[in-house]
């Protein structure tokens, strides 16, 4: 079928698995407002109504510690780093019970923002896209298997930019964790293998710009470094 084409069929987006291997990714999900302090200092009051997502290209990733470019299009880039379920498997109305039993590994991830498109998107009633969807939105990890880390609960979640800490948290603070956030996507759409989950931010957000190195880490999972160029 290759041959039919009518132009490059894209190449597959793909992040390092520890221990060998690659992950292919499917889609890429978010969480909105995961953890109660980032929900107040975005001005929301956190609450425990259904959790909300949106979505990035699946080619938005960049791993392996690249660096990662200052998109264009804003002058206020805000890191948002966040712990990432990988799925190996899928399915619809899947049970909290069920829910870990889809999951491959677990990643540190940054859900990159234009603050400022986000803010102007929320102001006029418009969708989010163009302020969490561009290229290289998305640094990542290697992905850490489940058989490796466990399926964590809790842990310190940080992140430093040049050395400063600026997010700190811990991973038992979000307010829908692993399971019932899969239970309530996969009542949203049908979940697949290859699909990663971005599980939200903890408080600190803040703007990043050229230059600055970027250091995460959650506690039992794995580390991310990116420097803005
Ligand atoms: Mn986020």
């Amino acid at each position: 079928m290759a041959e039919n084409f009518v132009v490059p069929p894209p190449v597959q987006a793909a992040v390092p698995v520890r221990g060998g291997g690659l992950f292919p990714v499917r889609r890429i999900f978010c969480v909105g407002r995961n953890y109660a302090e980032h929900a107040r200092e975005m001005g929301h009051d956190p609450n425990r109504e259904p959790p909300f997502f949106f979505t990035k290209p699946a080619d938005a990733v960049l791993s392996g510690g690249q660096d990662t470019p200052y998109p264009p299009a804003t002058s206020d880039l805000h890191h948002e780093f966040e712990l990432v379920v990988a799925l190996s498997g899928g399915g619809a109305d899947v049970a909290e019970a069920d829910a870990l039993g889809l999951v491959f590994g677990y990643a540190a991830g940054l859900d990159m923002t234009r603050r400022d498109l986000q803010g102007e998107a929320k102001k006029l009633g418009r969708p989010w896209d163009m302020a969490k969807g561009f290229d290289a939105s998305a640094p990542i990890s290697e992905i850490v298997p489940a058989s490796v880390c466990g399926h964590p609960a809790s842990g310190r979640i940080t992140l430093s930019v040049n050395g400063k800490v600026r997010q700190d948290s811990d991973i038992a603070k979000m307010i829908w964790n692993v399971p019932e956030t899969i239970a309530a996507l996969s009542r949203l759409v049908t979940l697949a293998p290859g699909d990663l989950i971005f599980t939200g931010t903890p408080e600190g957000v803040a703007a990043t710009v050229r230059g600055d190195v970027l250091d995460g880490s959650i506690a039992g999972v794995t580390v991310l470094r990116t420097k803005l160029v």
